[in-house]
């Protein structure tokens, strides 16, 4: 639950809020201009920290702490901001020379990487390497990479011949490496979709030992999922503050919208799905800072927050009426941004699918 915070937590989150209001707001007319402002801001709360491993100069902070900042500041519609460095992903515990070639200078901010999992449908086969000498030689695609045509690297998921899948490094600019398309999505973020022919990728670019491929992709997916779900969480706050405002305004029928009882209906089911994803999201960050196995938790969290998000802007934008739709109309963005959130990071039903599998095959899970 939200409340019940240690003092440092209720601090941070007083701060995050007064920061929200008094200095990222302002800048967050124009993210692209602003971005190095809202960087030092962010720096100087020691935010930007906050999502670094305390061996590289991070405060390496906990589900819950990081579940309060990106509530916060979703709860004022900013949590798209850049206000975290990067984080390990799964270069997390790598060793040399992967450490200091991509982990450091991807800390540092130097170096920018991104993630390779999405195959076309259209692929012969999926993405696959053969180790020839010092070299694993890859060929294959990669048709969803987020900030792809921006990254030094790509953290590629490659089956290994004979080994199994392997999460490897591949730099952009390595021969064979090739950019086949540009595209952006609704929610304004930007891909690439790659191709690799006879890339010749160095052995010690392989992450851990082949065959751990697929669970340090999904390792590095699902510590996103909870963040996504906060920031669901910090959304549907947001919304329902905007829509309170709306319904209480004067209305063109002489009587506020709120005191109709059809209305109320409406609020009251959106306000339970906030309230419930709000407390699955806390409870769920507590018990992965006591150390407890939560991936069917974070799953459960990541759909139905997103689910609901989704629920309540769209209410939202129906209670508010035809000028939501407004191309620039706050709740026209965000509803373009969380339409996202059940796609990335893992779809709905393929989430339920592993859910589903982890009670039932693996004795796994809550309630
Ligand atoms: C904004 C954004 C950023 C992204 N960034 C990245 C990135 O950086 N790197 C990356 O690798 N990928 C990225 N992706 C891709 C994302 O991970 C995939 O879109 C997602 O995993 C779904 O895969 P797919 O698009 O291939 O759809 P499919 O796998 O074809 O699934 C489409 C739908 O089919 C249904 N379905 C599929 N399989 C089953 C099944 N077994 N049982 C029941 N139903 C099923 C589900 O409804 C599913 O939603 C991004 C996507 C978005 C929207």
């Amino acid at each position: 639950m939200p409340e019940a915070l240690t003092p440092d937590l209720a601090r941070l989150r007083d701060d995050v809020d007064a920061l929200a209001r008094d200095v990222l707001a302002p800048l967050a007319a124009d993210v692209s201009a602003n971005r190095s402002a809202i960087v030092a801001a962010a720096k100087a709360a020691g935010l930007f920290a906050m999502t670094q491993p305390k061996a590289h100069g991070g405060s390496e902070a906990g589900a819950l702490a990081l579940t309060v900042v990106r509530d916060t500041l979703a709860s004022h519609n900013l949590a798209h901001l850049p206000v975290f460095g990067p984080g390990p992903g799964v270069l997390a515990g790598a060793g040399e020379p992967v450490a200091s070639r991509y982990l450091a200078p991807l800390l540092a901010g130097e170096k920018r990487g991104a993630f390779g999992f999405t195959e076309p449908d259209d692929a012969p086969r999926a993405t696959w390497g053969r180790i020839t000498g010092d070299a694993l030689v890859v060929n294959g695609q990669k048709s969803y990479v987020t900030g792809g045509v921006e990254a030094d690297f790509i953290n590629a998921l490659v089956e290994v011949e004979g080994a199994g899948p392997a999460m490897v490094v591949i730099d952009t600019d390595a021969a064979g490496v090739r950019i086949k398309r540009i595209f952006d999505s609704m929610d304004g973020t930007r891909h690439a979709h790659f191709v690799f022919e006879d890339v010749a990728v160095p052995t010690a670019n392989v992450i851990g030992r082949p065959g751990e491929g697929l669970p340090r992709a999904l390792g590095q997916i699902g510590n996103t999922r909870l963040a996504f779900a906060a920031e669901c969480v910090g959304l549907m706050r947001w919304t329902l503050g905007f829509v309170t405002a709306h319904l209480e305004a004067p209305h063109r029928s002489g009587t506020p919208l709120g005191a109709r009882e059809g209305v109320r209906m409406r609020y009251a089911d959106m306000r339970i799905e906030a309230f419930a994803a709000r407390s699955m999201v806390y409870r769920t960050a507590r018990l992965a800072d006591a150390g407890e196995n939560v991936i069917n938790e974070t799953i459960a969290c990541k759909v139905f927050a997103t689910e609901a998000v989704g629920r309540v802007v769209d209410m939202a934008m129906q209670l508010v009426g035809g000028k939501s739709l407004d191309i620039g109309h706050p709740l026209e963005s965000l509803y373009r941004r969380m339409r996202a959130m059940r796609l990335a990071e893992g779809a709905s039903d393929i989430l339920r699918l592993n859910l589903a599998r982890g009670r039932l095959d693996l004795g796994k899970g809550r309630l």
